[in-house]
């Protein structure tokens, strides 16, 4: 059987992080086994789906690098196929017209509570007579259309990662809704359940996997594809993904949403990577940093754990750092540049920039940390309280003075590594000072901090920018 798998997302919002870890475990699946990856564009909700949101979930599965097969199924596209679908299950005997009002189906579940039970549908409709049918229909009403639910009935199924799994017909809230209200001579809009089964099967999914939250679904959709005589697909439910608290991860944690994250400055590698092993534990000998693409030959359900996944930022971190310390400067500066023109910030040349980004670049943990790095460079430093201490003593401006005037005497303002430290030195003797407070002093008139990278290499830098003698002479 030929491996084909799907990510069907709904377009009512951004690309998820759960949705995009479902994703990447139906990808690295089909990528195991020489399959293929579809999409299915899940936009029956026409008041909530947004283009600007399908677009959104193309870019992100995209920048992670999930790439799919064929061109991705639009559902609303294919409602004419659904509603034969409906009217199949009609003329069988599967399915039915309920006229029940929203008010009477209210008061049913006010009386089930009130006598301690869960609220579900009484099948109170299922056995209408003509009469009592065209005697709805004649005061106005419009049904809706409810597939049949056999209380008795018990649903199992494999679960590639929970393993058996069986629901009892009597927990799925009796029977159910396929199609929203309509005149009795049409069809309304179906829904979830059934369009799902009918594009899945249609799609000829053979592994439905997706989020733990679709778990009663899945027995719903059982017994649609029984009914409806299709081949079942097998089941994976993945995970939930909790935060710190552990509560399921959502928009009051913050960000949630894949581009929210590349927008903070996690890159796709760290993300993918992450998102990865969030459920999913790497086999013994595997390191747990790599690339998505290195790692689908070793990808499997068994390893897919059945608890939910804690977000972990630390780790996320971790591995971000990881990626952005193993990236090559020019690669950095392609992420940087166009954040550092957006504050009207200009690197006299590509060099310039590459060197900047080797000095930085190891106390970055997201992409975005460039901008704060480079930003003394490029702008006024603000005195922190250690520098402007160190400003305040008296050898200090002796230090700087000495600096400066060595300074003005070479032409070029721009000062070589060499030269740097040879005028350090010199300061050094000639002051009479230990050689850290030469360093003390100049850091703190450069950068306005006592901490930073290399001093050598940032004030030539600096100096490329003729921005070091005007930083001194401010504090002489
Ligand atoms: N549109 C559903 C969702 O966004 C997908 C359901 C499924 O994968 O079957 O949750």
């Amino acid at each position: 059987m030929k491996v084909r798998v799907r990510l069907a997302p709904s377009p009512t919002g951004t690309l998820h992080l759960g949705t995009a870890r479902t994703a990447l475990f139906n990808w690295l699946f089909a990528k195991k086994e020489g399959g293929s990856f579809l999409l299915r564009i899940e936009d029956t909700d026409f008041e909530r789906s947004k283009e600007e949101y399908i677009k959104n979930i193309y870019d992100g599965l995209q920048w992670l690098g999930i790439d799919w097969n064929e061109s991705p199924v639009i559902q609303s596209k294919r409602v004419n196929e659904h509603k034969a679908i409906i009217k199949t299950l009609i003329d069988k005997g599967f399915a039915y017209r309920c006229y029940a009002s929203e008010s009477e189906l209210e008061e049913m579940r006010e009386t089930q509570k009130e006598n301690g039970l869960a609220p579900r549908y009484d099948n109170r409709h299922r056995f209408l007579t003509p009469e009592q049918e065209s005697n709805f229909i004649n005061e106005g009403r419009n049904p809706v259309i409810r597939f049949k639910i056999n209380d008795q009935k018990l649903i199992s199924w494999n679960d590639l990662i929970r393993g058996e799994m069986t629901w009892s017909g009597k927990d799925l809230g009796g029977d159910m809704v396929i199609a929203r209200r309509a005149p009795a001579d049409s069809i309304g809009d179906p829904l979830y359940n059934l369009v799902v089964v009918a594009d899945d099967s249609a799609m000829k999914i053979s592994h439905v996997i997706r989020g733990e939250d679709h778990i009663a679904n899945t027995a719903k959709q059982i017994l649609l594809y029984e009914a409806l005589d299709l081949n079942i697909p097998t089941f994976a439910h993945t995970p939930l993904i909790l935060n710190s608290e552990g509560k399921k991860l959502s928009k009051r944690d913050g960000v949630t949403s894949i581009s929210e994250f590349k927008e903070m400055g996690y890159t796709s590698e760290a993300m993918a990577n992450y998102m990865t092993l969030l459920g999913w534990a790497v086999p013994e000998g595997t390191n747990e940093r790599f690339k998505i693409s290195e790692i689908s030959s070793v990808f499997s359900f068994e390893k897919v754990n059945k608890a939910s996944a804690k977000f972990d930022w630390d780790k996320l971190n971790w591995l971000n750092s990881q990626v952005i310390h193993e990236m090559s400067p020019k690669k950095l500066l392609n992420y940087l540049d166009p954040l550092f023109k957006k504050n009207e910030w200009n690197i006299p040349s590509q060099e310039w920039g590459e060197n900047l980004l080797d000095l930085i670049a190891p106390s970055m943990i997201l992409i975005n940390d460039g901008v704060d790095q480079a930003k003394p460079f490029f702008e006024e430093p603000t005195l922190n309280p250690d520098g402007k201490k160190q400003l305040e003593l008296k050898e200090t401006k002796v230090i700087l003075k000495f600096i400066l005037e060595n300074l003005k005497k070479s032409d070029s303002p721009i000062i070589n590594e060499e030269k740097a430290h040879d005028l350090l030195n010199q300061a050094t003797k000639i002051c009479e000072v230990k050689k850290g407070l030469v360093m003390k002093s100049l850091r703190a008139a450069l950068f306005g901090t006592l901490n930073g990278p290399d001093l050598i290499k940032s004030w030539v830098l600096l100096s490329r920018l003729s921005k070091d003698r005007p930083r001194i002479s401010r504090f002489i």
